[in-house]
């Protein structure tokens, strides 16, 4: 990765409140190495050009670490090539991180990067979200960047959580909020921050949900249900 690149890596991250070492910024420029190696033989990203990978991935990724308590157990729904699942786990050692996706073939990928990095706090599971029974109720941070709307993402994300536990979406504003209400009463999800930040430019709005009381029976429903008739 050229200079100018690391510079903005350094700078966005302490922009961003995260605390880091050498070795972390070192970890994410490797995974960058790692992805795009990778990019060769599949489609793990579109994103090609190294700086706007730093921003939109790395950086990006990152922007919640401020957000997720120490020692968590977080989960990353829909993770593909591992965002933001790698970088969360390279930046914060006390949390332990499982990568969730449905799509073997990004899931293989991810546990390779893992082995590479050498990460020992990460794990990659393959399996869709709704049908993963036994990770319901054990987790104290679910994240989602780039998966589904609001309203679905809720239903997969909070039989995940334990009660009280958060739920961190990546959207890029709240416009989804207000078609989320019924989803988030059914679930009994409550609204219980935005943090909209600037990102080299970019926009990025973390909404956190918090979640108040058990999931109820009957959720989450089957995928097509989930899609199909959103709550
Ligand atoms: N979070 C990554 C990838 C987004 S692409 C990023 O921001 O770059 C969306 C990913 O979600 C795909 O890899 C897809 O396989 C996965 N996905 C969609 N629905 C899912 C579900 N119900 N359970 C698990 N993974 C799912």
């Amino acid at each position: 990765m050229n200079q100018e690149n690391m510079k903005i890596l350094l700078t966005g991250l302490k922009k961003l409140d995260v605390k880091f070492d050498i070795v972390e910024p070192c970890a994410l420029i490797a995974f960058h190495d790692y992805v795009q190696a990778g990019n060769r033989d599949m489609n793990l990203t579109a994103i090609t050009d190294e700086e706007e990978f730093v921003v939109k991935h790395l950086l990006d990724s990152a922007s919640a670490i401020p957000y997720i308590g120490q020692g968590a157990k977080v989960l990353d729904i829909g993770t593909g090539a591992g965002f933001p699942a790698v970088p969360l786990a390279v930046l914060r050692s006390d949390i332990s991180v499982t990568a969730l996706d449905a799509t073997e073939k990004k899931v293989e990928f991810v546990k390779s990067a893992i082995a590479a990095l050498r990460l020992s706090n990460i794990e990659a599971v393959c399996g869709r979200a709704e049908e993963m029974t036994e990770l319901f109720g054990k987790f104290d941070v679910v994240t989602a960047r780039a998966v589904a709307s609001l309203p679905v993402l809720l239903e997969l994300a909070a039989p995940m959580l334990k009660v009280g536990g958060e739920f961190i979406a990546y959207k890029s504003g709240e416009s989804e909020l207000d078609s989320a209400k019924n989803a988030m009463s059914v679930l009994k999800m409550q609204h219980a921050a935005t943090h909209a930040l600037d990102i080299e430019g970019n926009s990025r709005a973390l909404i956190v949900f918090k979640k108040t009381a058990s999931t109820p029976a009957g959720y989450p429903r089957r995928y097509s249900a989930i899609k199909n008739s959103p709550l």
